[in-house]
């Protein structure tokens, strides 16, 4: 499969990345864990008591004016990042804007997982590096993998990294899939790879994560190979041109696909086309295996039931902060112990004030600034 080598800059949230959207850390694996009773901050008793999610909500956007969306020049919103908002939204917040508060511990579970995913994806194909210079050419590669991947999986192959995009309630949501096979039954599964640093399975609440994770795929994916997910919504809200010429060594790439396509809009119409003449099935069932990141040995495999209606009904909850319907929340009382292992316990406000408060980001940067 093809990768981008492409110049910096050139396609600012342009979509993908690189990496499979798996690479994300297993929260519960970086401190000491026990589910405590206790609350986010010192105080005692419900910290979520009284509080008016809408209230302040509505007075910082009369102040600032800007939806998350715009406010972290967001044209699409990552899978990933719906799953680790289902972990604690406060915490995916403070990713975002302080990304260097990162541990450095977290980042090297996410070096190690990103290289076993690397390993398996190079069990089943060659990574092929290819220039791009504009966001419609990092695109061009994603739907050139998409189109190289169609014929094996309706002749029956296991695919890896299989990209999946499609508007939800107005957002647009990308992902990337770890793995696409047909079980013994000839029932089409999805299997979602998750590395651990300690050898042994992840507590409920990360396993929840998880599952949130791979439902959301099978949504995306289904709508793309019913044909409801369409070139323009891709077009619209990833701002792409299909007029335009891709660059050189994607032209060369799809020639070499055997696909010939000189614009954007040329290889939008060959993908589209594919996809809903394809025949695909929708995924059948959901599995996700967790593995030992030091020794890659299986630790368990989990099968999840998609609840579609719980599925949608969480999604639409995240989606009404990112549009900026409603103000960041931290984590409940009962997951008050998810602050023991978290990067920004010593400045969270959520958790300083009992599980009322957050902070504009404008209170953030003088705060870090202190
Ligand atoms: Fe969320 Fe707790 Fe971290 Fe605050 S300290 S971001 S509430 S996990």
């Amino acid at each position: 499969m093809a990768g981008t080598g492409r110049e910096s800059g050139a396609t600012e949230n342009a979509g993908f990345g690189d990496l499979s959207d798996s690479e994300f850390p297993d929260f519960s694996e970086l401190g000491d864990i026990e589910e405590l009773g206790s609350q986010p901050g010192s105080s005692s008793g419900n910290p979520r008591k009284e509080v008016d999610p809408e209230g302040p909500w509505k007075r910082k956007r009369e102040a600032d004016a800007l939806t998350p969306m715009e406010r972290f020049h967001l044209r699409c919103l990552w899978i990933s990042d719906l799953a680790t908002q289902s972990w604690c939204e406060q915490q995916m917040v403070y990713g975002k804007e302080l990304p260097d508060f990162q541990s450095a511990e977290k980042a090297a579970v996410l070096s190690a997982g990103a290289s076993i995913h690397l390993a398996r994806e190079l069990e089943l194909h060659d990574l092929v590096n290819i220039h791009t210079s504009t966001k419609e050419d990092v695109w061009a590669v994603k739907l050139l993998n998409i189109l190289c991947m169609i014929p094996i999986l309706q002749s029956g192959g296991t695919i890896r990294e299989f990209p999946v995009f499609g508007e939800v309630e107005g957002v647009f949501l990308v992902g990337v899939i770890d793995e696409l096979h047909y079980t013994s039954k000839g029932e089409l599964e999805l299997a979602e790879l998750k590395t651990r640093k300690r050898p042994m399975m992840p507590l409920e609440a990360q396993k929840e994560k998880d599952r949130f994770q791979v439902s959301l795929y099978k949504c995306i994916f289904d709508a793309m190979v019913r044909g409801q997910v369409t070139s323009a919504s891709l077009v619209h809200h990833m701002k792409l041109s299909p007029e335009l010429l891709l660059g050189p060594q994607v032209q060369s790439h799809a020639r070499q696909g055997g696909f010939t396509a000189k614009s954007f809009g040329d290889l939008l119409e060959l993908t589209f086309l594919s996809l809903t003449l394809s025949d695909l099935p929708v995924i059948d069932s959901l599995k996700i295996e967790y593995s030992h990141q030091e020794t890659d040995t299986v630790l368990g495999t989990e099968m999840v039931v998609f609840e579609e209606k719980q599925v949608r009904d969480k999604l639409r909850h995240q989606l009404k902060y990112w549009t900026g319907l409603r103000e960041p929340q931290g984590v409940d009382v009962k997951e008050a112990w998810k602050c023991r292992m978290c990067d920004y316990a010593a400045i969270c406000e959520w958790r300083q004030s009992g599980g009322t408060k957050t902070l504009t980001q404008e209170q953030h940067a003088k705060k870090m600034t202190k």
